[in-house]
């Protein structure tokens, strides 16, 4: 049985493989599986990252840093030898669309690190899966274990003289900051998971001070399927600057949530709407937060926009991780405010002061609002706080912590005067004790 949904207005090009059983190597290799690796290993790492460029795939981490333009930053020659590191540490909160691809099609995921590792000349690849996808492990394992079998991973692969590639797998502890790139190279090493300074940027010192190219688990995915389409066939699917397709995890108050591949530049509304089949229980729609919980959130009136990085940006929030999560008419913002930063302020390191006691007196003050003993100062507090986070941290957490914060006080102020008058909007989610109490 398929572990996913679809949708006829989905463009399928990542989800080709999904629902066939092509976890099992002898699948993935009826369905066109290790093609694109032999093709790259006969046109070279110039061509690989030709058609990549033309392809106009932008990382699908969230930071949406052009892929092919990445991996050219890496140097042709190293003393040191040069790494490929996958990002399947998909922490963030809305986002569910790495474990599909690891759980239907964990070979796409091998194949896209081997092209990678042939375009920048690597002969090592890790798959680093969050702690919380330790029962993933297997499967990626076995899928390794497979492609060493038939002998597509080690020395010589494909009979190949001289072309080796090998692949790691790791997993984390559970930290959401592992996912930031440098603090993931500092996990992989043994490390504490806390980040690097930049520059140098990992291209050029990375991994055991390495040239070492990092990618999100979706985009290294969807790179074999680019290689055998086309870099300008896969560009043409979505806009100008936002090649492709991307998956969306679309969650909270639909009829039908999932992860659906759709069009970049797609409609916010018609993925809401249509793909996922409108508000569950048909009750009006009141937030949505567009790409993972770091997103600044967006009214019901500010759907109408498409769903690539150029155009979520200039309606002031971020396309993020795809993590798509509506809330409807019931939802209380100051008790979704309160459940975000309660999150940001368990996962700061507590490196820097912005970030660590910021996300904590933001919770505290959230807090004591959702616990009836706010006051509107709260409320400029809060405000206050956020803005004298952003840009102030080591690391995006800070601004991830800080943007959300921003956005529900902004746009939702009156509810929460409202709430401080004693109207609570809303009905609450979680127990006061939940959200405020011990633990964090
Ligand atoms: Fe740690 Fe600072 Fe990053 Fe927060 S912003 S997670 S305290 S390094």
């Amino acid at each position: 049985m398929p572990t996913f949904v679809s949708h006829p207005e989905e463009v399928i090009v990542l989800k080709k493989r999904w629902g066939q059983g092509a976890a099992d190597i002898e699948k993935y290799l009826e369905l066109d599986g290790y093609k694109a690796v032999q093709e790259a290993i006969a046109q070279g790492p110039e061509w690989i990252v030709s058609v990549m460029k033309a392809s106009g795939l932008r990382g699908r981490g969230g930071a949406g840093f052009p892929t092919g333009m990445k991996w050219s930053f890496v140097p042709k020659v190293s003393e040191k030898p040069k790494y490929v590191l996958v990002n399947g540490d998909e922490s963030e909160p809305g986002t569910c669309k790495d474990h599909v691809i690891f759980l239907e099609d964990p070979h796409s995921v091998i194949e896209g690190t081997m092209i990678a590792g042939l375009a920048i000349g690597s002969k090592l690849g890790f798959i680093y899966l969050r702690g919380e996808y330790r029962y993933l492990l297997k499967i990626v394992e076995k899928a390794v274990a497979d492609a060493y079998a038939k002998g597509f991973l080690g020395k010589n692969i494909f009979g190949k003289e001289g072309v080796d590639f090998d692949i790691i797998t790791q997993t984390g502890a559970g930290a959401y900051e592992v996912g930031e790139e440098s603090a993931l190279m500092e996990s992989l090493e043994g490390k504490r998971g806390v980040p690097r300074i930049k520059p140098p940027f990992p291209a050029i010192v990375g991994l055991y001070g390495g040239p070492t190219v990092i990618n999100n688990a979706e985009t290294i995915a969807s790179v074999p399927h680019i290689l055998m389409m086309g870099g300008e066939a896969y560009a043409k699917l979505g806009t100008e600057r936002n090649g492709g397709t991307r998956l969306f995890g679309i969650s909270g108050h639909v009829e039908r949530p999932g992860v659906y591949e759709l069009p970049m530049g797609y409609s916010l509304r018609k993925a809401i709407y249509e793909v996922a089949g409108g508000i569950k229980g048909g009750k009006k729609l009141k937030a949505v937060v567009p790409g993972g919980s770091s997103c600044p959130v967006l009214t019901a009136d500010e759907i109408d926009v498409g769903l690539d990085f150029d155009q979520m940006g200039k309606a002031g929030t971020m396309l993020g991780s795809g993590g798509i999560v509506v809330l409807d008419e019931t939802v209380s913002i100051v008790e979704f405010a309160l459940r975000v930063i309660s999150f940001y302020q368990h996962e700061s390191c507590g490196w820097c002061i912005p970030c660590r006691e910021g996300t904590d007196w933001i919770k505290k003050t959230l807090g004591r609002v959702y616990a009836g003993g706010g006051t509107k100062k709260d409320v400029d507090n809060v405000q206050y706080l956020a803005e004298n986070m952003m840009g102030r941290t080591f690391c995006p957490l800070g601004d991830a912590a800080a943007m959300p914060t921003l956005g529900f006080v902004k746009k939702f102020r009156k509810e929460f005067e409202d709430y401080i008058d004693g109207h609570k909007a809303g009905t609450p989610i979680m127990t006061e004790q939940q959200l405020v109490g011990a633990g964090h």
